[in-house]
């Protein structure tokens, strides 16, 4: 597929889980407390290649240059509690503080995943948004609808960033899994 189409439609998968992420908070609007310049998520983050790659071009165009002031273990797009590069904001970013449904994975004592027989779903949330929020209300407040199906967002972008591996411009990237963000720095350096 052409790396422009690839790009593409990983701009709408970004935009589909925006809107499905505006929904959610406004369902939830009584419990967030989440607000501009809590960047506690933004932490030192790793993305797919495709991710990398994507973001790498937005930075590459800002026509602002960009003043690398990074706070150990902050990513290197916070600046003021602030990400300098909010539209383009990779996918986890979009999920931060809201309620994520995941399978569960388990690992044995050498660190490697056992598959398990039964799917284990859970719920997670952000303890600093969702303040009223605890394991034994979590039923009431959670329903099953109403949070992000991260297996579903994630096989969205996996099956996308296959395909940008197979172009011209992501055979470089074939060996590497994820990223450091950062590493999008390294050329401006
Ligand atoms: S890209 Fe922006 S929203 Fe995502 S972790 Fe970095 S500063 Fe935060």
């Amino acid at each position: 597929m052409d790396i422009q189409k690839i790009i593409g439609s990983y701009r709408e998968v970004l935009e589909d889980v925006s809107l499905e992420a505006n929904r959610l908070e406004k369902q939830y609007e009584e419990y967030m407390v989440c607000r501009k310049g809590c960047s506690d998520c933004c932490t030192d983050i790793s993305l797919l290649p495709l991710e990398w790659y994507a973001l790498r071009e937005r930075v590459r165009a800002s026509k602002e240059p960009f003043i690398q002031e990074r706070q150990p273990g902050s990513c290197a797009l916070l600046k003021d509690r602030i990400c300098s590069f909010y539209p383009s904001r990779p996918l986890i970013c979009r999920t931060h503080g809201l309620p994520l449904l995941y399978l569960a994975e388990e690992y044995d004592k050498q660190g490697d995943q056992v598959e398990s027989e039964e799917p284990d779903w859970q719920i997670s949330w952000c303890d600093l948004n969702f303040t009223t929020v605890s394991e034994e209300t979590m039923e009431e407040i959670f329903d099953p609808e109403d949070v992000l199906n991260m297996e579903e967002w994630n096989t969205r972008l996996k099956t996308l960033n296959l395909d940008f591996l197979e172009t011209r411009e992501g055979a470089p990237f074939r060996e590497k899994r994820r990223i450091p963000l950062q590493e999008i720095f390294k050329e401006f350096s």
